[in-house]
């Protein structure tokens, strides 16, 4: 609870506990999905999380900064994957927490080359260090989706920054820039 980032973890772990309390006590029709790390169009092009940073980076060719080495992994999930799971255990009769998440593992510097290549920039990698408390793995377990909901994400990383790309652009060209 006092760690670097203990409200965020806090209020996940309340979030959870007050939903099951209004499922239990007053019989509500409540649902709990985990959602890992999503991307899409229309994500704050300064919100500081890795995609949203490198896609503004590329498209200006300023240095793309990967946080210390760029081992560290994570799962990207594209949006539409994750409203089609919202929507399936909305309508589902599950009512403890699911996880919805692509299981693809990618390192971030992997994902800094696929973004260059994709936008065509001439942007370098500079190593930057990494904040406190930053997972070196993160990947969910999405075996309990698959079984309940008969749900797996379709859209791979490459094609979902594609899809992606001209949001960025967009962003670019109307000056939001950071
Ligand atoms: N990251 C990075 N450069 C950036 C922003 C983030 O290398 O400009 C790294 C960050 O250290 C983490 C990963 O990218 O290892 C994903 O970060 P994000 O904040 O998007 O998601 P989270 O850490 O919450 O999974």
């Amino acid at each position: 609870p006092i760690g670097i980032r203990g409200c965020y973890d806090e209020s996940k772990r309340f979030g959870e506990a007050m939903t099951m309390a209004y499922y239990r006590t007053h019989d509500l029709d409540t649902h709990i999905l985990r959602i890992f790390n999503t991307y899409g169009s229309r994500m704050r092009p300064g919100d500081g999380r890795v995609i949203p940073a490198f896609f503004m980076q590329a498209l200006q060719d300023a240095p793309i900064t990967v946080f210390g080495d760029g081992s560290q992994t994570r799962s990207f999930q594209y949006i539409n994957d994750l409203i089609r799971g919202i929507l399936l255990l909305m309508e589902s009769d599950e009512h403890l927490p699911v996880n919805i998440g692509n299981s693809t593992e990618s390192t971030v510097l992997e994902l800094a080359g696929a973004v260059i290549e994709l936008t065509g920039s001439s942007s370098k990698i500079v190593n930057r260090p990494l904040p406190p408390d930053d997972p070196k793995i993160r990947r969910p377990d999405i075996t309990k989706a698959r079984e309940i909901l008969g749900w797996e994400p379709r859209v791979g990383l490459q094609e979902g920054l594609r899809l992606t790309v001209d949001w960025f652009k967009s962003q670019v060209a109307d000056g939001n820039g950071v």
